[in-house]
């Protein structure tokens, strides 16, 4: 997962990208970078880190021009390395080009294993260094064209932002997996991969991208185009709604916080359980639970409080970190829980493995019984199109049954949404949504994953 932003126009370009991926941040916190343009070059900061830490003044400064684009990036495809850190620039035939990807392509090793058979050398390990070789080998006439030939090659996810010397250019794939909106900052337009980035930079919010729009900012204005034959189907990621988007944005159509809220309700109504208080994991479990206790009448209490100063734990690529992190982000109001029957509520789980020391630290801090509610059905299949989630093998609800995953989390009860109630404010019940890593359908062929393919098959 990642996020991106794009600023057109504007006299303090970078300054606005860089508060733009501030807001961003919970979508990736492993590197960050800008790039700028003054009319005839662009200017690059990439580097490893947080925001906050990775950009000064000084840095600003130097990224000089009235157009800008940016990332944040948490690992999906390619290792966590420098030369992996978008955005993306290389100078081709055309002139200098940078490109910002949130989301993953499931052609890009097919497509990289052909074009090193006939000599081209990559320099990162991402899917998107994948665009840089198809852009250089188009043979289109315009920019916008050969950004579509190129586009017209990949499947998967894509939301991007590309700058050049003279345009900025935001393209949504054509299922519409990742969000990417458009906002406008006193007349100069601006994308963003969420809302919440518009709201901090007092940017209005004009509409989201469409899936398959390509629009294109330069001298003489803002054009949009479809040029993909539009699928009927769409495939917006259930899990942004679920778990990785903040609370506060609004994305394909809809307040997250209110969605989660729902999750919470539906849940309460699916899964009733007598207890004293419902107790969120924070920060991911808060509006479910408080939909929870709304629509239950059982009082929601904070019995975990969490320590803001440090980054999502699931996030830090290595086990080790992973579970100390917890114990570090998380401990109980013991007097609060202590002798109370809990309702526990988190939006997933992946591996288990945090649920179960959570649910170990509420024990030690004497609660008399745990009922762990997930606000999403289980997870069962990993995402191929932006979500870092492990394989299979690492899911436990691929693993385990109901009851077995109850005991490996040494819970009291466990219970999980059903798919039907995670589209409970959609009538079509997520016909618009892609929910693959809950029901393992995948919505297009995933040609470098031959083996998914495969065990879809035969559970099919
Ligand atoms: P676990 O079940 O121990 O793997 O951890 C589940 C926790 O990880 C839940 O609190 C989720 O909010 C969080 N989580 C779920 N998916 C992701 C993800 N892709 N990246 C980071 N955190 C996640």
């Amino acid at each position: 997962m990642c996020g991106v932003v794009g600023i057109y126009n504007h006299p303090e370009a970078s300054r606005i990208a860089y508060l733009g991926l501030y807001a961003l941040q919970h979508r990736g916190q492993e590197a960050a970078g800008i790039v700028s343009s003054d009319g005839g070059k662009l200017r690059t900061h990439r580097r490893m880190g947080l925001v906050g830490d990775i950009f000064n003044q000084k840095v600003l400064d130097n990224l000089k021009g009235s157009a800008a684009i940016g990332h944040v990036r948490y690992s999906t495809s390619g290792a966590s390395a420098a030369k992996n850190i978008q955005p993306l620039v290389f100078d081709y035939a055309h002139g200098a080009i940078s490109v910002s990807h949130n989301g993953n392509l499931v052609n890009a090793k097919k497509l990289r294993a052909e074009f090193e058979a006939h000599g081209s050398i990559f320099q990162s390990t991402t899917d998107t260094e994948i665009l840089v070789h198809l852009l250089a080998s188009a043979k289109e006439s315009t920019f916008e064209e050969r950004v579509v030939e190129a586009l017209k090659k990949v499947e998967g996810a894509y939301s991007l932002v590309f700058l050049t010397e003279t345009k900025m250019l935001a393209a949504r794939d054509p299922l519409g997996f990742r969000p990417l909106l458009l906002g406008d900052l006193n007349g100069s337009p601006i994308v963003v991969s969420e809302s919440c980035a518009l709201d901090l930079v007092e940017a209005s919010f004009v509409r989201e991208i469409e899936p398959g729009e390509i629009v294109v900012f330069s001298k003489e204005g803002t054009k949009s185009f479809k040029p993909f034959d539009q699928a009927k189907k769409k495939a917006f990621c259930i899990f942004e709604h679920v778990y990785f988007a903040r609370p506060d944005s609004h994305i394909f159509g809809r307040e997250v916080y209110e969605t989660r809220k729902g999750f919470g309700r539906a849940l309460a109504q699916e899964h009733p359980v007598e207890a004293d208080m419902v107790v969120p994991i924070p920060d991911s479990g808060v509006p479910a639970a408080l939909g929870y206790s709304e629509a239950s009448g059982i009082p929601f209490q904070m019995g975990l409080i969490r320590n803001h100063y440090v980054g999502r734990t699931f996030i830090e690529p290595t086990d080790q970190i992973r579970h100390f992190g917890v114990k570090v982000k998380l401990n109980p109001a013991k007097e609060l829980v202590k002798g109370k029957r809990l309702i526990l509520v988190d939006d997933s789980i992946v591996r288990g493995t945090t649920s179960r020391k959570i649910v170990d630290m509420l024990r030690e801090a004497g609660a008399k019984e745990i009922h762990f509610r997930v606000s999403s059905p289980p997870t069962t299949w990993p995402c191929f199109f932006g979500i870092d989630t492990p394989d299979r093998k690492q899911l436990i609800a691929a693993q385990q049954t109901l009851e077995e995953m109850r005991q490996f989390i040494t819970a009291d009860s466990l219970a999980f949404l059903s798919v039907e109630n995670l589209f409970y404010f959609q009538k079509n019940h997520g016909e618009w949504f892609c929910d693959a890593c809950f029901s393992g359908k995948f919505p297009v062929p995933l040609a470098d994953f031959p083996d998914v393919n495969k065990v879809q098959d035969l559970k099919n």
